[in-house]
C-alpha cells in the first residue's frame, strides 16, 4: 500500500484474448503523476487494447489495475474469466481516465459546449453553472473559446479533436489517455492537436499516448513503451528508444539501423 499514492495509475500483468488470439500477454506499466508516456509499435500489437483494459472498455482477462492507488476489485465470473466487482466503481474510476479517441467521438446533436460539460454535470453531478465556467475556460485553452456554440459537424477534424480533449479534461481525470489523436487527420490539422497535447505535458498532466508520430513522441515524452506483439518489448527514456534502442525489433521499428 505504502508505494501506491503517488502512483497515478499501475497496472500489473494484463493479459487479454479474443477467441483463441492472445492479443496482451502480461503488461505492466506505472504512471506516475506527470509522467507523459508514449506507447508505440506496429499495427496490430495491442496498443488499443491496452488502453482500453486500463478504462474498461474491454474486460482484461487476468491482470490488475489501480488508478491514483485504487484497485479495482475483480472477481472470477462463472464462465472462468474475470469480472469487475462492482460497475459502480469502474464509472467512478472511468472519470479519472480522460480517454481520446482516434475517432473523434462528439455527440453530434451538441454543441461543443454541451460535449464538454456533459460527464461534470451528468455523470459527476457539478453545477451546470459550474460546469460551464470550467468548460469555457478548457475552450479558451484549446484555442475553441469562439466555436462553444457550434455543433460538430461545423468543425473540421483537428477542431473536433482539440473539443475531444476539453470534454475529456472537464472531469479533471488522474490519467490522460490518448489512442492515435491525430492518425484520422489531414496532415495540415495534426499539428495544431500535438500542440494542445504539448501544452498539456508542460502542464504536468499524466498522460498515456498512443502515436505514430515519432518526433513528437520523442519531444514530449519522458518514458516510451515499445510494444511487440502484446509484450512489452522494450521500455525507457525517449533517449534510448529512439537513440540506442537494446532489443533489434525496436531499433527496426524506429527504423534505427544497427
Ligand atoms: P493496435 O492498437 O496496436 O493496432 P489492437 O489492440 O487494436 O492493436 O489489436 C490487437 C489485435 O487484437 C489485433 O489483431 C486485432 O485484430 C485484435 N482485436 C482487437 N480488438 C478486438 C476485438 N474486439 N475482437 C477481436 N479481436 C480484436
Ligand atoms: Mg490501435
Amino acid at each position: 500500500m505504502s508505494d501506491q499514492p503517488f502512483l497515478s495509475l499501475r497496472v500489473d500483468d494484463l493479459h487479454k484474448s479474443f477467441g483463441s488470439q492472445q492479443v496482451l500477454k502480461g503488461v505492466s506499466a506505472r504512471a506516475h503523476k506527470s509522467d507523459v508516456i508514449s506507447i508505440i509499435g506496429s499495427s496490430g500489437s495491442g496498443k488499443s487494447t491496452f488502453l482500453r483494459c486500463i478504462n474498461f472498455l474491454e474486460t482484461p482477462d487476468r491482470g490488475r489495475i489501480a488508478v491514483n492507488g485504487e484497485e479495482i476489485a475483480m472477481k472470477m465470473g462463472r464462465s472462468g474469466r474475470l469480472q469487475p466487482r462492482s460497475w459502480r466503481q469502474i464509472e467512478r474510476l472511468r472519470t479519472g481516465l480522460g480517454m481520446v479517441f482516434q475517432s473523434f467521438n462528439l455527440w453530434a446533436h451538441r454543441t461543443v459546449l454541451e460535449n464538454v460539460i456533459e460527464a461534470p454535470v451528468h455523470v459527476m453531478g457539478i453545477s451546470r453553472r459550474e460546469a460551464v465556467e470550467k468548460a469555457e475556460a478548457l475552450l479558451h485553452k484549446v484555442g475553441l473559446f469562439e466555436k462553444r456554440d457550434t455543433y460538430p459537424a461545423f468543425l473540421s477534424g483537428g477542431q473536433q479533436q482539440r473539443a475531444a480533449i476539453a470534454r475529456a479534461l472537464c472531469v479533471d481525470p488522474a490519467v490522460m489517455l490518448f489512442d492515435e489523436p491525430t492518425s484520422a487527420l489531414d496532415p495540415e490539422l495534426v499539428g495544431e492537436v500535438l500542440k494542445v497535447i504539448r501544452d498539456l505535458a508542460e502542464e504536468g498532466r499524466t498522460m498515456l499516448i498512443v502515436t505514430h508520430e515519432m518526433r513528437f513522441a520523442r519531444d514530449v515524452s519522458n518514458r516510451v513503451l515499445f510494444l511487440h506483439q502484446g509484450r512489452i518489448e522494450e521500455e525507457g527514456p525517449p533517449e534510448q528508444i529512439f537513440g540506442a534502442p537494446v532489443s533489434a525489433r525496436c531499433r527496426e521499428f524506429t527504423g534505427l539501423r544497427a
